[in-house]
């Protein structure tokens, strides 16, 4: 740990710029205790490690923090000092009483509590909830950030997501989602934004790399999100996916084969509205290409042209869906923006664009052209082009 108390009281705190000599000077005067527990602590001053406090004993002190990596300490310390330098309040290795929590740094900004978390190691999801939602309860915004190095960035546009790593998913005010993450060796933040998943782990994404000195609080809290999506590549990587799965379904892929298979459809003959990549799909664990399909046979296939069509009709069929667990929501205790409602409409205002429905009213569409289910892999190549064509023209129109 990076604070401790003389035995007078004063506090040090190592996330400030301290001489070796000076803090050698200190130890040779001075005992230092634990802000938290009151035990001992010792004051380390190596050259290989950063300078720290180490608890004699064992305790709950002790297991939180004697496992701390080297990474993890610098990564809070710069963090700290960030925060310092914009002259915001923060206290490094806050402790909490009341809730019994320990933010790795809490500050105070615009009359908002945060509690900031950096984290660089897997913990069981369900802590990581359970904290996240005792902060949200006793006022504080939690702030989670993922170490870099736990990222693994698949080329430019590409990005692997365990379910822990979504757990860190932020959302701005404008609604964009993000996932913050720091690396004290390269001094600079990466976020991973416009995430939009194709499988449950696979993912497309824009990665942005700032430099810590030239960030502010508001560029860590509100950064600008780029969220244009190659479509070709992301054609490509459905495709990819498809064959990957026929190869090696899962279990539960089987059923969802088995039950595309008795609807007298082909996985690979899929209508080309089918598998879109769309902004809030990433609330959604199980790939677009299934809820998708389920959304298709359950309601948007029985319709006729004319018929309405409601955002509360298809949500219906896909709690259904939920029930069954043949579809399956992600967890993401930070994000305020997302619903699996929010989804289903990006998706029906999708189709709109692409001529599919007329929108009535705000969660009311009418069909107008029933969706084409190709029968041939040319009538699948034809339909691929066309869709291509006016797709492209709905992104030159945002
Ligand atoms: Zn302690």
């Amino acid at each position: 740990m990076l604070t401790a108390q003389t035995k007078m009281g004063v506090s040090i705190c190592l996330g400030l710029d301290y001489k070796k000599d000076t803090l050698l000077e200190l130890r040779s005067k001075e005992e230092f205790f634990c802000p938290i527990c009151g035990e001992s602590v010792l004051l380390k001053l190596g050259n290989q490690r950063i300078f720290h406090f180490a608890h004699k004993q064992g305790g709950v002190c002790h297991d939180f923090y004697e496992n701390e990596s080297i990474y993890h300490m610098e990564g809070k310390r710069q963090l700290y000092q960030w925060l310092v330098k914009q002259k915001i309040p923060s206290i490094l290795e806050y402790y909490d009483k009341e809730i019994q929590q320990r933010p790795d740094i809490m500050f105070k900004f615009n009359g908002e509590k945060f509690a900031l978390e950096y984290q660089c190691s897997t913990i069981p999801e369900s802590i990581l909830i359970k904290r996240t939602n005792s902060y949200l309860q006793n006022g504080y915004h939690p702030i989670w950030i993922i170490s870099s190095n736990q990222i693994r960035t698949k080329r430019n546009n590409m990005v692997v997501l365990s379910n822990f790593q979504y757990l860190f998913l932020r959302t701005t005010a404008a609604g964009k989602f993000y996932i913050p993450s720091y690396c004290p060796d390269k001094q600079q933040f990466h976020f991973v934004g416009s995430i939009t998943p194709y499988s449950i782990k696979n993912a497309f994404a824009h990665h942005s790399f700032y430099p810590i000195r030239k960030m502010d609080i508001k560029d860590l809290l509100e950064p600008k999100i780029n969220n244009q999506i190659d479509f070709s590549s992301w054609n490509k990587q459905i495709e990819k996916f498809l064959l990957n799965w026929t190869l090696h379904p899962s279990k539960q892929h089987h059923s969802f084969l088995h039950e595309i298979y008795n609807r007298n459809l082909n996985l690979f003959l899929l209508p080309t509205e089918i598998g879109l990549p769309i902004p809030h799909s990433l609330v959604i664990q199980t790939s677009p290409i299934i809820w998708q399909t389920y959304l298709f046979i359950d309601c948007i296939d029985n319709k006729n042209i004319g018929d309405l069509i409601t955002l509360q009709e298809l949500s219906f069929h896909f709690n259904k869906r939920i029930h069954r667990n043949e579809i399956v929501l992600r967890n993401l205790p930070q994000a305020k923006t997302g619903t699996s409602l929010s989804a289903i409409l990006d998706y029906l205002l999708l189709l709109e664009q692409m001529g599919i429905f007329t929108k009535m009213g705000e969660t009311t569409f009418k069909l107008k052209r029933k969706i084409f289910i190709p029968r041939t892999n040319r009538e699948k190549e034809e339909s691929k082009v066309l869709f291509s064509q006016k797709y492209q023209r709905f992104l030159s129109n945002r």
